[in-house]
């Protein structure tokens, strides 16, 4: 019996796998991030269940947007999928990042 949530990272959270966001360089538990992938067609999407196979990046679930445009400014995300640059697609990226961001943060009543 343990509950999935711990805010500040108490000991439940030490079991979860950690990732490093592309964009802040911050590394954090899995599920506080959103991967990103090459698709078939080249550009790069985001694989919300992460279950693509292949490459993947991560950028954080909650400032993904910012991360985003950090990890472009660098270029680490075309580098870390193997992509160009120009597969990345901020346009279509950043909504469905600003969309994880609301879903995540709960709102008050
Ligand atoms: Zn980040």
């Amino acid at each position: 019996m343990s509950t999935p949530e711990s805010p500040g990272g108490g000991p439940a959270a030490t079991r979860l796998p950690l990732r490093t966001c592309v964009g802040c360089r911050r590394r954090r538990p899995r599920p506080d991030l959103v991967r990103l992938v090459a698709g078939v067609a080249g550009a790069v999407i985001l694989d919300i269940p992460a279950r693509a196979p292949g490459r993947g990046a991560y950028l954080c679930r909650d400032s993904g947007v910012a991360c985003l445009r950090a990890a472009q400014r660098r270029r680490s995300l075309s580098r870390s999928l193997r992509v160009r640059e120009n597969d990345i697609d901020p346009e279509t990226l950043g909504p469905q990042l600003r969309e994880l961001a609301e879903e995540d943060s709960p709102s008050p009543p």
